[in-house]
């Protein structure tokens, strides 16, 4: 039976026990025991520094100071324990000046995380500011195992904060977002309103012109373009009036649409004028694409009125094609197609003619 097994009621140190020492040697034992009793008693549980070994360590040295009469063999043993316990005091210090170390850390990393949780939002920033205060509060108390407590609390109240805020932000972002779709269609929308002939959805002049002169001026890449105007547009708006004109205009702009390709630009040029680029395309087979397009738009019949035996409405258009050359201006080269146009018309109307045939 070792030392510490006995009754620990009673301190084994006591005047009493002392004075029943009969010799000094039984004195120092019962002293030097008593001391052991405490280390073992002041030592703190902590697997991190093997508590349980140390306080072992020290029960089987009790029980050796209590029957090794050799004092050689007792002297010896105790220079190697004595060190041994001297440190495991050094671990058991440090190993709190760690963990202080680390609390401190925690909870400025904490303070510095919740500092960081930008809020506009008066309720986040209150609810934050507490539970600053009260981990702050946490710092001044003495249990290790109470902190722990507290810091976990304190750290699921913050994690719930932020994925409120988080959420919260959330339903700002997708709303503001949402305005900034909005608002960007609707600056698109306008941008191409400013472009766009509001009759036909054709280009209007002014994107034409924009488009023209960044081709001629800026681009390398050969183009050719035909202009080509309706013909006896006047007398169809003085048979049907300028309603049907109108209508006719919008049809024919569709039907080009559905004959040429994604990347060609039409546009209303003027009156019943209009102009097709076709990038990169040659002169031959911008003349073959504008008689395909003559001769679709003479074959195409409209429906005025639907009352029984009413007339089909057609109508026929000429072309003038260009095709950009290496010194052009916007001007000479859209001056060729409008001469050839012109010779289309000359000839009797309904054809296409090529910068080629002009002068
Ligand atoms: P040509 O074959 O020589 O071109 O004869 P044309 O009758 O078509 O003569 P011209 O090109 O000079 O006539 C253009 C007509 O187009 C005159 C104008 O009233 C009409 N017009 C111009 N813009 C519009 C429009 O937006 N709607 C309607 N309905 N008519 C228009
Ligand atoms: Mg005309
Ligand atoms: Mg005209």
């Amino acid at each position: 039976m070792g030392f510490f097994s006995k009754n620990t009621q009673k301190s084994p140190f006591s005047l009493e026990a002392l004075e029943d020492c009969t010799e000094k040697k039984d004195a120092y034992l019962l002293a030097l025991l008593t001391l052991l009793q405490y280390l073992k008693a002041f030592s703190f549980d902590l697997n991190e520094i093997d508590a349980d070994l140390f306080k072992a360590r020290l029960d089987t040295l009790a029980a050796l100071f209590e029957n090794e009469s050799n004092i050689k063999k007792l002297e010896y043993r105790f220079e190697t324990d004595k060190n041994e316990i001297a440190a495991f005091i050094e671990r058991e210090k440090e190993y709190f000046s760690n963990k202080d170390a680390e609390f401190k850390d925690i909870i400025k990393v904490l303070s510095s995380g919740i500092a960081i949780v930008n809020s506009e939002n008066q309720r986040f920033n209150t609810l934050i500011h507490e539970e600053t205060l009260k981990l702050e509060q946490i710092t001044q108390l003495d249990d290790i195992r109470k902190i722990k407590e507290e810091l976990t609390e304190k750290i699921t109240n913050v994690k719930t904060f932020i994925q409120e805020k988080q959420a919260q932000d959330a339903q700002h972002i997708e709303k503001l977002s949402n305005k900034v779709e909005t608002l960007k269609t609707a600056l698109q929308e306008t941008a191409n309103a400013a472009l766009t002939d509001g009759l036909t959805g054709a280009f209007n002049r002014l994107a034409f012109d924009t488009e023209i002169a960044n081709r001629v001026t800026k681009n390398k890449r050969a183009f050719s373009l035909i202009m080509f105007d309706i013909d006896n547009f006047k007398l169809i708006n003085d048979a049907y009036g300028h309603q049907i004109g109108d209508r006719v205009l919008v049809a024919l702009v569709q039907k080009c649409k559905r004959l040429i390709r994604e990347g060609d630009f039409l546009a209303r040029y003027g009156g019943e004028e209009f102009i097709i680029i076709f990038p990169g395309t040659s002169l031959k087979d911008t003349l073959k694409k504008a008689k395909q397009l003559c001769a679709t738009i003479a074959d195409t019949e409209y429906a005025v009125d639907e009352s029984e035996g009413s007339k089909p409405l057609s109508f026929t258009i000429s072309i003038g094609v260009s095709t950009r050359r290496r010194n052009d201006s916007v001007t000479s080269l859209i001056d060729r197609a409008d001469k050839a146009l012109y010779k289309a018309k000359h000839l009797g109307k309904n054809r296409v003619v090529s910068e080629k045939e002009i002068d």
